[in-house]
């Protein structure tokens, strides 16, 4: 919905006692999904440019280790004058909040969203002014149905290089943990439980135990075994899958 939670200084209060008494160790926002920054109507590009102020602004207030955005699609129009209004309406709401980092997901790759590849990213994040707040969230999921095959250690650490040719690796600030529902390749986002999609359960522990992600915030994104969203049970199964890619890493 674009009507904005209103979150009081006690809410804020509440929220970040309870973050200190519990194990969770970083908390990230996702911004709304109707925001299309590149939109051409101005309305709903002024909609979506106070709904992602808002979020960074939440952002600031809790602590947030970051707000991850998709930040719109191209319709019947060429690519860069898209870039150009997203990277605008981005850049207005970095400036109108204050330390928050708005991290861009790398989309599934169907036709027209933005930031579907690592280019994009890049000419969104300097479009956008540089500035350090921008960074980067990478889904295993979309990652996988765009093609690269981050099932494979080998392959995924070729990925993040070109992550960090074109981006920079110091701009990643999140990943989401999600099995592939579609194909290698597929460019649809569809989402598996942990272990029961096209990734497995030894494609995620590759996933899961790059060393480049190490320290970051990951987020499940899954159904859920009752489609009610992911359990403790696939966080658990996470941890276990990561412990695993890392002793196959080491041998
Ligand atoms: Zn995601």
């Amino acid at each position: 919905m674009w009507r904005p939670t209103n979150y009081g200084k006690e809410d804020i209060a509440a929220f970040k006692e309870a973050m200190a008494a519990s194990s969770v160790e970083a908390v990230i926002i996702h911004a709304v999904y109707l925001i299309n920054c590149a939109s051409k109507d101005k309305e709903l590009r002024r909609k979506s440019r106070d709904s992602l102020t808002h979020a960074l602004r939440i952002g600031d207030a809790i602590g947030a280790a970051g707000v991850v955005l998709h930040p719109g699609s191209q319709k019947e129009e060429a690519l860069a004058p898209s870039i150009k209004r997203a990277a605008k309406t981005i850049a207005s709401s970095i400036e109108d909040s204050a330390s928050c980092r708005l991290l861009l997901e790398q989309t599934a790759g169907h036709k027209g969203l933005l930031a579907r590849d690592f280019d994009q990213i890049a000419d969104l994040i300097d479009g956008a002014g540089g500035d350090k707040r921008l960074g980067l969230c990478l889904d295993s999921c979309h990652m996988f149905v765009q093609g690269y095959d981050v099932t494979d250690a080998a392959h995924l650490a070729a990925v993040l290089d070109e992550a960090d040719a074109k981006v920079g690796i110091d701009r990643l600030g999140a990943v989401h943990v999600n099995d592939a529902a579609a194909p290698l390749g597929s460019c649809r986002d569809r989402h598996a439980n942990i272990g029961k999609g096209e990734m497995g359960k030894r494609g995620l522990a590759a996933f899961l135990s790059e060393p480049r992600f190490e320290g970051l915030p990951a987020t499940l994104e899954t159904p859920g075994p009752d489609k009610k969203g992911s359990d403790k049970k696939e966080v658990t199964l996470a941890k276990k899958l990561r412990k695993e890619g890392l002793k196959r890493r080491t041998g």
